[in-house]
């Protein structure tokens, strides 16, 4: 097996995690099996409960860990399924080491950082590479050097390269090389990020510098120079217009190739077409299409890193530009919905929590009903639709989920009494994996192209059995429910659609979790394509009144 670290220094955010899934698709892309581990240094456990709008989109496993959002970086740029293991926190390890003290493991030894916390840190990077047979595993550090929190995990994968030896282990160090005003790019930050990583006894193999512009040659020899590692070690990680540019620009520096030899790897030519053809369909796309997104968090993109690469995955199939229109739900009115919708060809309401911004939100999916625009809900967005339309189709006057209002006379969407019985789901989430049964001749059938499928969770409520044969009755199609034993909440809706509508599709799981660039999420794919047809016909249209 061989490790490879990534650590960073300078300062946070510099995209770490972007080169660390970068390196794994150059890795991937010669054919090796890969795991990938995301460390975060902070005590909570998980990040299940951390604000999105601060620390980013929840990123939920096949396996229903909540999880830092880089671990979804990993799965779309190695295409790799990771697991709630590959999430290290401080929390979870001293979790445990406390447990294992509790329980006599340690046979009265004093516990302690070292060698006790360091131990369980390497046992645990050492499953996940274990687990899934990997040929080499990439550790992402979170935080910067220097950090008070970071230092056991600094130590632990130090020590990590005595126990695998030098031809099974390289680090990788993160640094910032900024541009001071007159354009000259400055070295002195990355030449003390570097030091202050030695001072934890750990020789990086490779620099990665980010700058705005590619590293000219003189900055690199002096980076080699200062830091005493080779020109050839030192990378440049510049800014790119799209993220899926990294892999690329990385390789053509040579960092496939470097990594193969320094930990002794056979020299394998890497299959990079798929990058290639996606990256000339990003810059130049053939059509393009505008996606009105009505969410709560708007400006703060990084809440919705999913779904945003989702939509950019589905234009890369259909050769299209994926324009992607904030409309905030707060300030959606029926006297401003026109002006808010005008152009636009497909309406996403996305997932959420909290009772702000809701009508608007219910505003949107009427419009989308009404007007036969192309509408994609997704967890939220699917509870929104069943809203609306048991309000204004099925004539429920004040249907609500009991989310939003407690003493709704038509809770539509409720936490099922079985749901808190049951052991282990008591009041709690979905989460990860579950399979949904699709009803044969739907709309949703057509958009897998089969009738099981598995999808990511992460919701608390359901749409109320006790309302659906009225909704279907008045012309809600239910198109998916949960399939498994029946106290595992079988039959639930999963899916909800309409059949006098070009597009309109409500789906209680999250598929932007699954979504790849080469592999692209089903209803993903088709929401693009029904926008797109849209404005087709739209332009058709257009066209025929102006020909009038
Ligand atoms: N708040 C809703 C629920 O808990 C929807 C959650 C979501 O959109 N992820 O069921």
């Amino acid at each position: 097996m061989k490790y490879i670290f990534v650590t960073g220094g300078v300062v946070s955010s510099l995209g770490k995690g972007v080169v660390t899934s970068s390196l794994g698709a150059l890795l991937r892309a010669r054919g090796h099996r890969v795991a990938a581990v995301k460390i975060d240094p902070y005590i909570n456990l998980d990040a299940g409960t951390m604000r999105p709008y601060e620390h980013g989109e929840v990123f939920v496993t096949a396996d229903g860990a909540e999880t830092d959002l880089d671990l979804g970086n990993y799965e779309r740029f190695m295409d790799i399924e990771v697991k709630r293991a590959s999430n290290i926190t401080t929390g979870q390890v001293y979790k445990s080491v406390i447990e294992k003290e509790r329980a006599g493991e340690y046979l009265s030894q004093t516990v302690q950082v070292i060698p006790h916390i360091t131990d369980e840190i390497k046992d645990r990077i050492r499953r996940v590479a274990l687990e899934v047979q990997a040929d080499i595993c990439v550790i992402e550090v979170g935080g910067t050097v220097g950090d008070i929190e970071s230092l056991p995990f600094l130590e632990a994968i130090r020590t990590m390269r005595f126990d695998e030896g030098y031809e099974n282990t390289a680090y990788i160090h993160l640094t910032l090389a900024p541009t001071v005003s007159g354009g000259e790019v400055k070295t002195k930050p990355t030449q003390h990020s570097v030091s202050a990583l030695r001072g934890v006894g750990i020789t990086p193999d490779f620099v990665m510098v980010r700058s705005k512009t590619p590293l000219e040659d003189d900055v690199r020899r002096k980076i080699a120079l200062f830091t005493s590692v080779d020109p050839e070690s030192v990378f440049s990680s510049f800014d790119v217009e799209y993220l899926y540019e990294v892999p690329l620009a990385l390789e053509a520096q040579g960092l496939g190739r470097a990594v193969e030899k320094r930990l002794k790897l056979e020299k394998i030519p890497p299959s990079l077409s798929f990058w290639h053809d996606a990256i000339k369909k990003l810059k130049d796309p053939a059509f393009e299409v505008n996606i009105a997104f009505v969410g709560k968090y708007v400006a703060m993109g990084d809440a919705y890193i999913s779904i945003l690469e989702a939509f950019r995955h589905a234009g890369i199939y259909h050769n299209s530009r994926v324009n992607i229109n904030w409309v905030n739900a707060e300030e959606l009115e029926p006297e401003n919905v026109n002006a808010a919708f005008a152009g636009t060809d497909g309406i996403l309401v996305g997932p959420g929590f909290g009772h702000r911004g809701i009508e608007g939100k219910i505003l949107a999916a009427k419009y989308a009903r009404e007007n036969k625009i192309p509408y994609f809900g997704i967890c939220l967005g699917l509870q929104i639709a069943v809203i609306e339309f048991a309000r204004h189709q099925a004539k429920f006057e004040g249907a609500n989920s009991t989310e939003f209002d407690e003493y709704s006379k038509h809770p539509v969407i409720g936490i099922m009494p079985e749901q808190l019985e049951v052991a282990g789901m008591g009041g709690t989430m979905r989460l990860g994996d579950w399979s949904m049964q699709i009803v044969p001749g739907t709309l949703l059938e057509r958009v897998y192209g089969s009738k099981d499928v598995l999808e990511r969770h992460r919701h608390r409520y359901e749409v109320n059995p006790a309302y659906v044969e009225t909704l279907k009755e008045a012309g809600l199609v239910v198109s998916g429910v949960t399939k498994g034993k029946l106290e595992r909440g079988a039959g639930l809706v999963e899916a909800i659609e309409l059949a006098d509508h070009p597009f309109f599709l409500g789906l209680q799981a999250h598929p932007e979790f699954k979504s790849r660039p080469m592999r692209p999420s089903p209803p993903f794919k088709a929401f693009v394509g029904a926008a797109l047809e849209f404005k087709g016909i739209k332009t058709q249209l257009e066209r025929n009144t102006e020909s009038v």
